[in-house]
Formats: structure tokens, sequence, C-alpha cells
């Protein structure tokens, strides 16, 4: 299908829901607020109306409305949604990059790189609907012949929970944002999706939800299977709140801090009927670099690391946050290439406002602590300049921090242990190999982890892969955490606090099944049954019949 908008559509700043823009009822304009350029300082156009309470409800009793509708669908059919999803997020071109520049601060090519791959993951999760294997049919088929108790036609498969509200994240606008990972996944399942819209990129979202609302109209979905709440000003949380007790919502899907996920899984525990919240938090991102590896190649290593540390001035969840390394001199040596190329950096432009403060404050309290060494950057960075013209602005930055302590000092302070947002990491020196497993095994769950090391590293390597296995969700080699591929094997998760869930990712095909449950059908009829468990097995996918994988047909009731 040829990409729709050809001409930039005029922003509203108003959600849109079941298809509709709600422009029809203004709120008081009070709560109204503009989105910032993080380079530059300047507000930015359009005025941004949250979400009043009548648009949160609306949008969830359609969603209702249409996961009924959505659960006659056939595979193809939501799979084609997808794709047009996918051509219509393209079609904005070059309007979709310049607008989350604008919003984000990010540089050009990194907004490409995650434009391209939010497409590429409509399609992956369009080609997995078609497919219909992630639903993991099973059938047994009834047994007579069994001496105690005839066996009952067994067939089970995964089902949609129903409409899911999804949050993204401030540093992913488009990959973790409206049409991004969870609302793909969550969509393929045929679980309509509420997205609560970030408030730094509120341009951004709307240029998205409006595609998908025109792709949902083009290809004939319920009127309900997507809508957009825009979010932020004074109603920040409010919104996120409602959405998550209303009725009709029945998971949640979010990206973004440790506080953000927490709240919201205690507002999802408080309900009348708790529903499962997928929170992907905050991350430290353990790199173990290992003896032979440093002293056979100090500098390219430090190189690598603080490239990753830089890369979108650091705010992505899987740069690297905690450097375990041996006080030697390779170590130390690394430790100062290190700091030489974060010393180069004197200005990194962050997300929003309060990305920079809670990065500075986490600063703050790092040097604070006995013991710890601030060998980059700064604490107690200059306040904005007074003489500035009221209607002049200052970009939103930050310069990147490097601190280094000892073993000891690390497993001791909890204050150590927690994710820094930005562009920092924190050396730990440890003074035998003991203290550093020992170091390492008190680190956190995170999403990533790394080992660097040779063949002649290879004893102590062992014991270190044992250690970090438990604690990351994904395990790299001689290379760096960032640079998350979206795949079928790809695992983007981890032990708490990473996530809340640590049986789940929340990138690759597997995120799919976050949205569902498994549902069993005794001595059903074919036509109580879902397509994927009839007798000939019209979608012609692999099911699970009396233990053996098959793809043929089979006689039945
Ligand atoms: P954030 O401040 O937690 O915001 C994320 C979303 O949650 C926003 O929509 C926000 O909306 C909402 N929210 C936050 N606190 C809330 C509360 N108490 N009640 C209701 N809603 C709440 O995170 P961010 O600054 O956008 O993103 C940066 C963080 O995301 C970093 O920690 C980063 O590591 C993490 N991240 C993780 C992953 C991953 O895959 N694990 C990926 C990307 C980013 P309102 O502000 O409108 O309430």
């Amino acid at each position: 299908m040829p990409p729709m908008t050809t001409t930039p559509p005029e922003l509203s700043g108003f959600s849109i829901v079941a298809g509709e823009v709600r422009t029809r009822r203004s709120t008081t304009g009070a709560d109204a607020f503009r989105a910032v350029n993080p380079a530059t300082g300047a507000e930015l156009d359009p005025l941004i109306h949250p979400a009043t309470d009548e648009d949160i409800d609306l949008a969830c009793t359609e969603a209702w409305t249409a996961f009924a509708h959505l659960g006659v669908r056939e595979p193809r059919e939501i799979a084609r949604f997808l794709d047009a999803i996918a051509d219509q997020v393209r079609g904005l071109g070059a309007l979709l990059v310049a607008t989350a520049v604008a919003e984000t601060g990010l540089k050009q090519a990194r907004i490409e790189t995650e434009r391209d791959r939010t497409v590429f993951t409509l399609r992956m999760f369009a080609d997995l609907a078609r497919q219909a294997e992630w639903m993991q049919p099973a059938i047994d088929t009834a047994d007579s012949s069994r001496p105690t108790r005839v066996r009952p036609d067994l067939r089970s498969c995964l089902r949609p929970l129903g409409p899911v509200a999804v949050f993204g994240a401030s540093n992913f606008p488009l990959a973790y944002s409206t049409a991004g990972g969870d609302t793909a996944s969550a969509l393929a399942s045929g679980c309509p999706v509420i997205v609560k819209g970030h408030p730094a990129h509120p341009a951004t979202g709307e240029l998205v939800a409006r595609v998908v609302a025109e792709a949902a109209s083009v290809e004939g979905m319920p009127k309900g299977v997507f809508s957009y709440l825009a979010a932020g000003g004074r109603r920040e949380h409010a919104i996120g709140e409602r959405l998550v007790l209303n009725a009709n919502v029945r998971a949640v899907g979010f990206t973004g801090s440790f506080e953000g996920g927490n709240a919201l899984a205690a507002i999802a525990a408080r309900r009348p009927d708790p529903i499962p919240v997928f929170a992907e938090m905050g991350s430290t991102n353990p790199i173990v670099l290992l003896e032979d590896a440093l002293a056979s190649r100090s500098e390219a290593i430090a190189d690598e690391i603080a490239a990753s540390v830089l890369g979108s001035s650091g705010q992505m969840c899987t740069c690297p946050g905690l450097l375990f390394v041996r006080r030697t001199p390779a170590g130390e040596q690394f430790v100062a290439h290190l700091a030489d190329r974060l010393g180069r950096v004197d200005r990194a432009i962050m997300l929003s406002a309060s990305v920079r403060t809670g990065y500075t404050k986490r600063v703050e309290q790092i040097a604070s602590v006995r013991g710890v060494d601030l060998r980059v950057g700064e604490t107690n960075p200059p306040k904005p300049d007074p003489n500035l013209a009221a209607d002049a602005h200052e970009p939103i930055a930050v310069r990147p921090a490097l601190f280094t302590t000892d073993a000891a000092t690390f497993r001791e302070n909890a204050k150590l242990h927690d994710e820094a947002f930005g562009p920092s990491a924190l050396v730990v020196l440890a003074s035998s190999d003991a203290a550093l497993l020992e170091a390492l095994g008190s680190v956190q769950g995170a999403l990533a982890g790394a080992i660097y090391r040779t063949p002649s590293d290879e004893a102590l390597c062992d014991k270190v892969r044992a250690l970090l296995e438990h604690r990351v969700g994904r395990l790299v080699f001689n290379g760096v955490t960032t640079g998350v591929e979206v795949s079928h094997a790809m695992v983007h998760g981890g032990p708490y606090p990473a996530t809340n869930q640590p049986h789940t990712s929340a990138v690759g095909s597997s995120a799919v099944r976050r949205w569902c449950r498994p549902t069993c059908y005794q001595n059903a009829s074919q036509r109580d049954l879902p397509l994927v468990l009839h007798n000939e097995n019209p979608l012609g996918v692999h099911r699970v019949v009396n233990g053996q994988p098959s793809r043929e047909g089979i006689a039945g009731p």
C-alpha cells in the first residue's frame, strides 16, 4: 500500500480517540503545555491539551468494544493493519524525523535508525500475526483406550488479554513510543491499544497516532483498536493513573524509569481485579574487563566503551553504567584512556529538563560517597545565566562524568548500585580476582551485561559468566551492551529492577506473549474453537498434536 500522508498533517495538540481528534470540547486551557527543544531550550508548537477524564474513559470503552470485534478477525487482517502502519510511519518521511529531533535533541541519524527499527518491528509482528504459530497451538485428541478414564479432547493456545495501555519512554520517541514494540506486539496478539502519550515528545506522538488511526480506518479495523491520549503538564501522572485503573484495561506495557514503572505497578495492584504491568525500567548494564583483554588492547576497548557511554548522551537503557576492572597497570591505563575520551566532551544535550535534573542529582549523590573519586565531570553545574533575556533560551546540557571506587566501597553503598541515566560510568577497581567477583555478585538485575576477555582470561571468565548470567537478560562477549537487535532470539528483559517480569522480553517476537494467556478448550466443537485449533489446520501452522510437532490436519469430532 502506498503511503497515505503526502502533506504534513496540521497537528492539533489533542488526543485521538477511536479515530477522532478530540478538539470539539477543549479543556479550560490551564492544563495546556508546550514541549521544549532541548538543543535550544525554545518552546515548540503545538500547544498540547492533555486528555480529559472523558477522553480517557471513552478510549477505554471503545477499546473494549473493539476487542470483541478483533477476536473474530483472521490473523492476516491484523497483519495487513500492522503492515499499513509500517508504510504510513515510513511515509511520514523527513517530517517525522525533524519533529522527533526537535523534541528530543537526539541526532538526525539516530532518529532515522530508530524510525527504521520501528518500521522493521511493525513488519516483523505483521509476519508473526500472519503465521499464527506464536499462539503455541497444542491438541491432545480424545483417548478412549486408557484403562482408567477416557481422556477428553483438549486443545489450547494463547489468547489475547484485552485492551493494553502503553506508556513509552522519552529516550525512544519512536521505537518505545506510540507505534513502538509494545503497541506492535499488542496489536499482533489481537489486543487493542491505548497509548499514554509522552509529554517530552507530544508532536511526534500525535504524528504517529494520526497515521495509525488512518491505517486502522483504511484496513477496516474496529475504530477503538487504537487511541492516543495527549498527556503532560499539570495532568502529568493523573492520566496514566486513571488509565491503569479503568476496568476495561487488561494489561499495561511500560518503558521508563524505575520510579514510574513501580508507581504504575502499584496502581494496577490496587485495582479490585489487579492486572499485569510489564515494566521495562532503568538498568546499569555491568561490563567486566578481564586482565589479558585490557593488556592487549586497553585503548581500543576504552574507545568502544566511551562511544557506548556517550551515545545519545548516555540516554539509552543499555548504556554501560558499571565497569569492573582489576587495579593493575593495564586497568589504570584503561581508566586513564576512558577519562581522556569522556573529558573531551564538554556538553551533552539531554532529553528534557527533568532528565537533566535527575542526572545532576545522581552525579552529586555518587560523588558524595566516601571512597568515590570523580575523575571527569562536575558537581554543582553552573545555573542558567540570570542575565539572559526573558525570551532567550539555553540548551539543556550536562557534562559527562566518570567515577572510580574500590570493590568494598561499591559493595557497601546502595547509592552506587542504581542507574545514573545520562553520560556517566562508575569504574570499580578491584585489588584481587576475589574482590572483583564479590563486588560483581552484588550488582542489581540488568538488561544486559558484557565481558571483555581473551583465551588467557578463561578461568576467571567462567566465574564472571556464572555470576552475570543470573543478573542480566543478555550477555555480550567482547562488545558493548548498547545496540539491541530486533529478532526472534533477542531478549530485552532481565531480573528486577531492570524489569518487574523477568520471564519476558520487550524486544523481539517473544514480546507478543506478554499480552496473552493460555486457554484450554475441552470437548469443544469446531465452531467453539479459534481457527488455529480447527481439525483441518486452515492456517497451515505447526502445532503440537498428541505431543508431536505436526502441520497435518487431524481427524476429530
Ligand atoms: P519516566 O519519567 O518514567 O516516564 C515514562 C512514562 O511513565 C511517561 O509516560 C510518564 O508520564 C509515566 N510516568 C512516570 N511516572 C509516573 C507515575 N508516578 N504515575 C503515572 N505515570 C508515570 O521515564 P523517561 O524519562 O521517559 O525515560 C527514561 C528512563 O527509561 C530511563 O530510566 C531509562 O533507562 C528507561 N528506559 C528503559 C528501557 C527498557 O527497555 N528497559 C528503554 C528505554 C528507556 P507522565 O510524565 O506524563 O506521568
